[in-house]
Parts: structure tokens; C-alpha cells; sequence
């Protein structure tokens, strides 16, 4: 069902009427995790000025370490659907087990993230496949792209046809970064299958001074949108600091990514 053989149009993913593939370039933004009611109320206004058109926030986080912060969870969730209530922005947020699937669809969360760890959750691609709500799916940390492609294709078989592919760096012999950015992974998706690739540069570099330069590279070779971190307070974050931009730093990328967006005849 992915497979671009048997759909040469590229599919074009409607998230909350905003559209992303053919043409449509989306920016979802926000903090890797809410953190608070003001937090998440003040980032949303913030990247929705700059321009972006979804916004992002973990409610139940993917840690390394059980001790690390694992998200506000089910209030998570909530806080998301103020800030929408305030900005009007769709949101996207990650599902880590099939479990919290009422939650979601409680919090009628418009797109669900599935994370790079999860790539391979066969089951939990299964239930979202029977959902009808967008996917994000991540590629896992070390899969390869026909991996991925499969893990969409576990959605799609189960009935959801809008799946959104995510690039967000593999791991490599490189320890300067977090991860490897793999940008042929675009041009590679798209020839492969159908579906809209967007790329994340943020959880890719690790650092935020790189997160301008990958975006670029992700709007130059064709990538069909972006997520990036951003924070009121990188240092203080509670997860994935290093890697976010702070509100000016966000809004001066997307004064780049415009003209270049413009450049490439993609509508952001
Ligand atoms: C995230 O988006 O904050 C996240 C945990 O991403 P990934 O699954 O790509 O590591
Ligand atoms: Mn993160």
C-alpha cells in the first residue's frame, strides 16, 4: 500500500486542515516534553507566530533511564488540548502503548507520534492502523529504510492510509552527535513509496547550534516538513535541552526556511 509502483501521486496527509506531501510543507513544533500549563500555553504561541503549523509536546516520554522524567502523562494530554483551545493549532504527541489508545482518542489528539523505539511495535502499529487519526512514524534508531516502509505498511494494511514518514537520525560510528542524520533517506523514501517524509533534526544532531544548518539541508532535498524542538528554557528543560531552540532561535530558522520553501515552490 506504500509502495510508490502502485501510487505514483504522492499522498497528501490532512492534520487538523493543515496539509503535509505534495506540495504542503508542515512545521511541527514544540517542546520534546509539556512541562506546565504556562509552558506549553507560552511555546505554542510562540512557534505558532513563527510559523509553524502543528504543534508538538510529549505527554508519555521514552526514557533511557526510569529515572529520568517520563512526562506528565494523561495531564500531559490535557495541557496540550488547552493550548490548542488557545492557539487553534493541531497537535501531535507520542503513543507508547496501545493501552493509552481511550486517552488519545479521549483527548482527540489530531496527530499520534510513533517513536523511533516503537518503530517495531507491531502491535501498536496494528491498533493505530484501525484508527482513522494521522501517524507520524519515527524510524527506529538503527532500521533501515525498507524497515520503516513495513512499519508503515503494517498501518496502512489495517486501513489507515495517512501515514507520515520521519527521518530522525540512525545510529552510526559517529559520536560528535547524538545521531547520524541520514538526509538520502528522503529522496530514498520518496522514490519508495508515496507518503509525505519530514525530518527531524533536533533528536538527529543532539545539539541545537546544528539544527538550522540539517533543516535546510531537510527543505533542499525535498523533505515534505519539519519537527523541531523548542523551548522557553532549553537549560532548564526537563528532557532533550541540548537539542531545542529557544523561541527567537526557532523564529529566526523559519525567516531561512521561508525563501527557501518559496525557492522549491513548497506552501508552507
Ligand atoms: C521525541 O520526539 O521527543 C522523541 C522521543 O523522538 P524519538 O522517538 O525520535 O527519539
Ligand atoms: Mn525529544
Amino acid at each position: 500500500k506504500a509502495n510508490r509502483k502502485f501510487h505514483p501521486d504522492d499522498t497528501v496527509v490532512d492534520v487538523g486542515g493543515h496539509k503535509i506531501g505534495g506540495g504542503y510543507f508542515a512545521v511541527m513544533s514544540g517542546p520534546c516534553s509539556v512541562e506546565g500549563k504556562d509552558q506549553i500555553i507560552g511555546i505554542a504561541q510562540r512557534v505558532k507566530a513563527a510559523g509553524a503549523s502543528i504543534l508538538r509536546g510529549g505527554a508519555f516520554k521514552p526514557r533511557t533511564s526510569p529515572y529520568s522524567f517520563q512526562g506528565l502523562r494523561a495531564e500531559g494530554l490535557e495541557l496540550l488540548q488547552e493550548a490548542r483551545a488557545v492557539t487553534g493549532q493541531p497537535i501531535v504527541t507520542e503513543l507508547m502503548n496501545n493501552e493509552h489508545i481511550p486517552l488519545f482518542l479521549d483527548a482527540k489528539v489530531d496527530m499520534i507520534q510513533i517513536g523511533a523505539r516503537n518503530m517495531q511495535n507491531f502491535e501498536l502499529l496494528k491498533a493505530v492502523g484501525k484508527l482513522k487519526i494521522p501517524v507520524l512514524l519515527k524510524r527506529g534508531l538503527s532500521s533501515t529504510l525498507e524497515e520503516l516502509v513495513m512499519s508503515a505498511e503494517y498501518i496502512m494494511a489495517e486501513g489507515n492510509p495517512n501515514v507520515v514518514l520521519c527521518e530522525r537520525g540512525i545510529r552510526t560510528f559517529e559520536t560528535s552527535m547524538r545521531n547520524t542524520l541520514d538526509i538520502s533517506a528522503v529522496p530514498m523514501l520518496k522514490k519508495m513509496t508515496h507518503l509525505p517524509v519530514v525530518i527531524d533534526p533536533s533528536h538527529a544532531a543532539g545539539i541545537a547550534f546544528m539544527v538550522p544548518a540539517l533543516a535546510q539541508a531537510a527543505v533542499a532535498v525535498g523533505a515534505d516538513g519539519l519537527m523541531i524542538e523548542t523551548h522557553n528554557d532549553p537549560a532548564k528543560a526537563k528532557s532533550d535541552g541540548a537539542q531545542s531552540l529557544t523561541p527567537d532561535q526557532f523564529d529566526a530558522l523559519m525567516g531561512v526556511i521561508r525563501p527557501e520553501l518559496e525557492f522549491f515552490g513548497k506552501t508552507l
